[in-house]
């Protein structure tokens, strides 16, 4: 098959979808390979490394061309104009924030393969998880720079010294994003508390880290109490499908020390937290009832060269069984199904269909 691999367009995205790695593997295998130049310079991947793996160098034009292209963000509108209905595109997709695109694709009859729905019989989203890792990790670093001084934080190391008590980390949300969190938290040497819904994830935390975390379920009464002695309020909640619930309220901010910090990771579903609004990594926070809140709604955009690798190492396997098979993979193959959202000019995706009120 051929592949094409153009470089991201939207504004600060520096990941791209295949790492030299994957483009040997795909040429080994038979299949051509197409980059745009410079696909892989935010990621820090030279051009000649992609050509040492097979590839082919050219323009967007060229990348787009090919029969299947692999991306990691959505089209953006200027990228419209390449969709065909001989496409296979797969990529994030987020169709049901995103009526212009879904209606190009429709239009154009291309078959849109989303990361984000691409589900495993266990119901986990497997293309999702490595962000939330990534997000889960960079949550500590960023809610330990900015419980500094001269950021406007509290003063508090989180790890404390010897003689001087730690930093208190507080996690709502015990998932990918929270036990990410909770790991580096735990390797900084703050406290580490964090609180579910679910009694199952907490006993699974309390069996693999009795005694260097404290688990407890989520309410609102534990937050009241939690949060007087919170330095890092860190939101890590899903509600697969809705909008997060919001378990912070602005009166309970009242309740934190002055200079504590709220990094939400959830913001890109709502937030845990009243008070939050998404943010960029250009200006990352701003201050509510002296409360120091960071909203940056795609985190791992600021470690790429990760992101990418944690990305593609996720997504790969996925390519090379559309380049092997094609289409017809799906049919055995139900977790990539789910992925599929639009095909020749259909919504096949009921999430989609149910945010728009169409058909489906
Ligand atoms: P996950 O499904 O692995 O974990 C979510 C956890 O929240 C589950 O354990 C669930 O039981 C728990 N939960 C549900 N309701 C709760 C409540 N009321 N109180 C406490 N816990 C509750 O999800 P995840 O992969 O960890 O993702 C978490 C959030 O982070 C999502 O909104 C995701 O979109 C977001 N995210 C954001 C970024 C970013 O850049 N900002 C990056 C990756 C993920």
């Amino acid at each position: 098959m051929q592949i094409g691999l153009p470089k991201e367009i939207k504004v600060k995205e520096n990941r791209v979808a295949l790492t030299p790695g994957g483009v040997g593997t795909l040429v080994r295998r038979g299949h051509s390979v197409t980059v745009q130049e410079g696909a892989g310079v935010g990621s820090g991947i030279r051009d000649q490394e992609y050509i040492d793996a097979g590839a082919t160098i050219g323009s967007a034009g060229d990348a787009w061309a090919a029969e299947m292209v692999v991306k990691v963000k959505e089209p953006v509108a200027s990228e419209y104009g390449f969709l065909r209905d001989d496409l296979l595109l797969f990529t994030y997709l987020h169709l049901a924030a995103d009526r212009p695109l879904l209606d190009a694709l429709l239009d154009a009859g291309t078959t849109g393969v989303a990361y984000e729905t691409v589900q495993a019989e266990d119901l986990s989203l497997p293309l999702l998880t490595p962000m939330s890792e990534v997000a889960g990790r960079l949550s500590v670093q960023a809610g330990a720079y900015h419980l500094q001084k001269p950021v406007g934080g509290r003063g508090v190391l989180l790890g404390g010294v010897p003689g001087v008590q730690a930093g208190h980390v507080v996690i709502i949300g015990g998932g990918v994003v929270g036990t990410n969190a909770a790991k580096m938290a735990m390797g900084l040497g703050a406290k580490v508390t964090i609180l579910d819904v679910s009694h199952r994830r907490l006993t699974y935390l309390d069996d693999i880290y009795f005694g260097r975390l404290t688990t407890m379920m989520s309410s609102e009464a534990n937050l009241r109490a939690l949060l007087p002695e919170t330095d890092l309020l860190i939101g890590g909640v899903l509600i697969p499908g809705a909008k997060a619930p919001n378990l912070v309220t602005r009166d309970m901010l009242g309740q934190m020390q002055e200079g504590s910090v709220i990094v939400d990771v959830a913001v890109d579903q709502g937030g845990c937290v009243e008070t939050i609004h998404a943010t960029t990594h250009d200006d990352p926070t701003y201050v509510v009832d002296g409360v120091v809140h960071y909203g940056v709604a795609n985190m791992p955009g600021a470690v790429p060269r990760t992101s990418t690798f944690a990305l593609t190492n996720a997504t790969f396997p996925y390519v090379q069984l559309l380049a092997d098979h094609g289409l017809d993979v799906l049919r055995g193959h139900p977790a990539l199904q789910l992925g599929v959202n639009t095909h020749r000019g259909q919504l096949t995706y009921q999430g989609v269909a149910d945010a728009f009120g169409l058909p489906y």
